[in-house]
């Protein structure tokens, strides 16, 4: 029987935050949620938002709408410190909070600054940057003709940080976007990446089968030259050669939170929590009442190992059964690593690539037309079971 008067604190209202605070409240837990927005993003149907497939609100859940279907406390403010050993959680605010008995750290990641970042925009970043790339694409269009970059950046510290997928969507997209207006011959697109091998670690055949798309639709590419800075009007590699672009679309790959680095918890070389299988926070040599989920948390494992929304889900579900076990005495726990997969729908428009890889296989299953509509589907999956108004299917 689990103890209802045990409070647990949550920071952060994304994939982690949002599936933790209702795994804990159906458990009977007094659980409070912290979030520094009023919705919930579904980052991966944000792609969409720059080529008008869908409006910013589709890929939003109001979280009043998610606290009424789980039945948590909201509080919408910026979590300004964590003094783990002390118990103690300031707000942007200046409240306090310093009462509970679990704290669940989820508040995802901030992103490397490379010089001259302000001349690009993000789709993995603040979800509004979404609405700017496509003001930005919108605004070439009018013109009839322009030369777009897409590309991403590495986390020489961690890997796992490094986020290329919704990059190479988004091209795709506009691809298909500009094809369907008539005007795509007018448009270059290049995507750009340090690594030699951008996506390598979605494993040989996917590469080979990107190959073929970049060829097929007339996709320019700009592998292994590491960024040096970016200028308004185009991306400059340590060689000094530059990219051309009147449009630059970047993401950088994520490092350790301000709050959490800040912070008294340990992290890792490149600033994410660090914890072990169950997602528990050792300090003091002592398991700790804290918990670190999602892309906050310093993922253990294979060196493929990726930061992911369905490895956040699996971390907010393993904790909300490794708290009830605690409570009750008992050593069960869950753990996350046998869990890691790379698990993806890319989207390209009009069709979409299923991309899996785990220990003993790594492919991608090319799905025309109707992976665009699983995509879609997905979204809709997402939004209702979140609300509870559609049951789980089993490991999704
Ligand atoms: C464009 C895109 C496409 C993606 N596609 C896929 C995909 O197809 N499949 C997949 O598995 N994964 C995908 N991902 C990755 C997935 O979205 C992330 O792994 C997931 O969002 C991580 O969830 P999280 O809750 O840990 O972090 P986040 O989703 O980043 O949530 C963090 C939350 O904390 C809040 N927060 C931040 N700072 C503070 C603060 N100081 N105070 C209070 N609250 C704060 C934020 O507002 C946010 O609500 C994609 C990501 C992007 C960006």
């Amino acid at each position: 029987m689990v103890n209802k008067q045990k409070k647990i604190l949550i920071l952060g209202g994304g994939f982690a935050g949002v599936d933790a605070a209702g795994y804990l409240s159906k458990a009977g837990y007094d659980v409070t949620l912290v979030s520094d927005r009023d919705y919930f993003y579904i980052y991966p149907t944000s792609i969409w938002v720059p080529t008008r497939e869908v409006e910013f609100k589709d890929v939003c859940v109001d979280l009043k709408e998610l606290q009424a279907a789980h039945g948590f406390k909201l509080v919408v403010d910026g979590v300004s410190t964590i003094e783990a050993k002390s118990n103690r959680v300031t707000l942007q605010s200046g409240k306090v909070i310093d009462d509970y008995d679990y704290l669940v750290v989820a508040i995802g990641a901030k992103k490397m600054q490379h010089p001259g970042i302000e001349h690009t925009l993000s789709i993995c970043a603040a979800p509004e940057q979404s609405l700017e790339i496509r003001d930005a694409i919108d605004k070439l269009i009018a013109k009839g003709s322009g030369k777009i970059a897409f590309g991403f950046g590495g986390n020489p510290k961690d890997s796992s940080a490094v986020r290329g997928g919704p990059g190479f969507e988004l091209m795709f997209n506009l691809h298909n976007l500009l094809k369907k207006k008539g005007i795509r011959k007018n448009y270059e697109l290049t995507f750009f990446a340090p690594m030699p091998q951008p996506g390598a670690r979605m494993g040989e055949q996917a590469l080979a089968m990107m190959d073929k798309m970049f060829a097929k639709q007339e996709l320019y590419k700009q592998f292994g030259k590491k960024i040096k800075r970016f200028e308004k009007d185009g991306v400059v590699f340590e060689d000094d050669s530059k990219l051309e672009s009147d449009f630059t679309m970047f993401i950088p790959a994520g490092t350790g939170h301000d709050v959490v680095t800040q912070s008294d918890l340990p992290v890792n070389e490149a600033g994410f929590v660090s914890i072990n299988d169950y997602c528990e926070v050792t300090m003091d040599s002592n398991i700790s009442n804290v918990y670190a989920i999602g892309d906050t948390a310093a993922l253990e494992g294979p060196d493929w190992r990726a930061k992911q929304g369905h490895v956040a889900e699996v971390m907010a579900k393993n904790i909300a059964y490794n708290i009830q076990e605690r409570d009750k005495g008992s050593n069960a726990r869950k753990g996350y690593i046998k869990h890691l997969n790379i698990l993806c729908v890319m989207d390209t428009g009009d069709g979409a690539g299923f991309v899996f890889r785990d220990d003993k296989k790594a492919f991608m299953l090319p799905m025309p037309i109707i992976g665009h509509m699983m995509k879609k589907g997905w979204g809709w999956y997402c939004r209702n079971t979140k609300l509870r108004k559609f049951p789980r299917l089993p490991r999704m």
